[in-house]
C-alpha cells in the first residue's frame, strides 16, 4: 500500500467520522479524527495533516471557522462536506480555501477516488509519488514571447510569467520573489495556465485538472463543478493580487474560460 501522510477527519457524527476514517485508510492515509472544531484544528496542526475532510456543521465552532484557522498554517488538501442543497455553502466553503467540497450523502467510492486522484501531485516534503518532470508542453508556442519562461532543473521545471515563478517540484509558487500560500487547486490551476502558452482552458478543461482522474474525457460535467473553479480563480486573483482592468497573468474568456495574460516587457 502506498503511504500517502495523514488525513485528519472533523466531523461530530461518529457514524459519517467512522465511514471517513475507513475510507481514508483504505485508500492508504495514517487517520486520526477530532469531534469538534477546536479538537479538528490542534490535530491537523500536530500531525501535519496532508488532507482533511470538514463537516460544516460542528457542535463548537463552525467548518468554516475552522477552515480559516487551518489556512493560517496549512496548505492541506481540504474537503469541505456540505449538506445537500446548500449551495451558498459550497461557494463559502471554497472561497475560504477549501479545494473541494462534497454533499451528504455521499459516495464512499467517490471520496476516495477524488482524494487519491489529488494526492498523487504531492507537495515538497509530502509523501507518495514525486511528480514526473514537467517540461513545456509539446510542439512550438503558438505565439512565440506568450509562453511562460521554462527553466529545466533536477527533477522539476520553474516557469517564470510576469514576476511570478512557479516551481513544479517544491510545487511553490513565488510573486516577485515573496512566496504565495496557495492551496492545492490554486496550484493546479494556475500551473496549467502557465504552462499553457497562451492557449484558452475552458472551465471544462480546468475541471478536470483540479478533479484529477476522476474526471475523464467523458465525464460529465455540471455547472456547479465549473462554478467550483471560478472560485478557485478569483481566490488565485485575490493572492496575486490581480487588477481586473489590466491582469498580468490570469485573463477570463467570456463564456468559455481563461487564458495566460501576454508576456510584458519588465
Ligand atoms: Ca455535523
Amino acid at each position: 500500500m502506498i503511504d500517502l501522510g495523514v488525513a485528519v477527519v472533523i466531523e461530530d457524527d461518529a457514524d459519517v467520522r467512522n465511514l471517513l476514517d475507513a475510507v481514508l485508510q483504505q485508500a492508504g492515509f495514517e487517520v486520526h479524527s477530532a469531534a469538534t472544531g477546536r479538537d479538528g484544528v490542534d490535530m491537523a496542526r500536530e500531525r501535519r495533516a496532508s488532507v482533511i475532510t470538514l463537516d460544516v456543521g460542528l457542535p463548537d465552532i463552525d467548518g468554516f471557522e475552522v477552515l480559516r484557522r487551518i489556512r493560517q498554517f496549512s496548505d492541506a488538501y481540504v474537503v469541505m462536506l456540505t449538506g445537500r442543497d446548500e449551495e451558498l455553502d459550497t461557494i463559502t466553503a471554497l472561497q475560504g480555501g477549501a479545494d473541494d467540497y462534497i454533499i451528504k450523502p455521499f459516495r464512499p467510492r467517490e471520496l476516495r477516488a477524488r482524494i487519491t486522484a489529488m494526492m498523487r501531485r504531492p507537495r515538497q516534503g509530502a509523501v507518495g509519488e514525486p511528480e514526473a518532470p514537467v517540461g513545456l508542453p509539446g510542439g512550438l508556442p503558438s505565439e512565440p514571447g506568450l509562453a511562460a519562461a521554462g527553466v529545466a532543473r533536477r527533477g522539476g521545471t520553474v516557469l517564470h510569467h510576469n514576476g511570478l515563478a512557479l516551481d513544479t517540484e517544491t510545487r511553490t509558487v513565488a510573486l516577485r520573489g515573496t512566496p504565495l500560500g496557495l492551496t492545492r487547486s490554486e496550484f493546479d490551476l494556475l500551473h496549467e495556465l502557465l504552462r499553457g502558452t497562451g492557449a484558452v482552458r475552458t472551465r471544462a478543461d480546468l475541471v478536470r485538472v483540479v478533479r484529477g482522474e476522476y474526471y475523464r474525457e467523458d465525464t460529465y460535467i455540471s455547472e456547479a463543478d465549473e462554478r467550483a473553479v471560478e472560485v478557485h480563480i478569483g481566490n488565485l486573483r485575490r493572492k496575486l493580487r490581480e487588477d481586473p482592468q489590466d491582469p498580468r497573468w490570469l485573463v477570463t474568456v467570456r463564456g468559455v474560460g481563461y487564458r495566460l495574460a501576454p508576456k510584458r516587457a519588465e
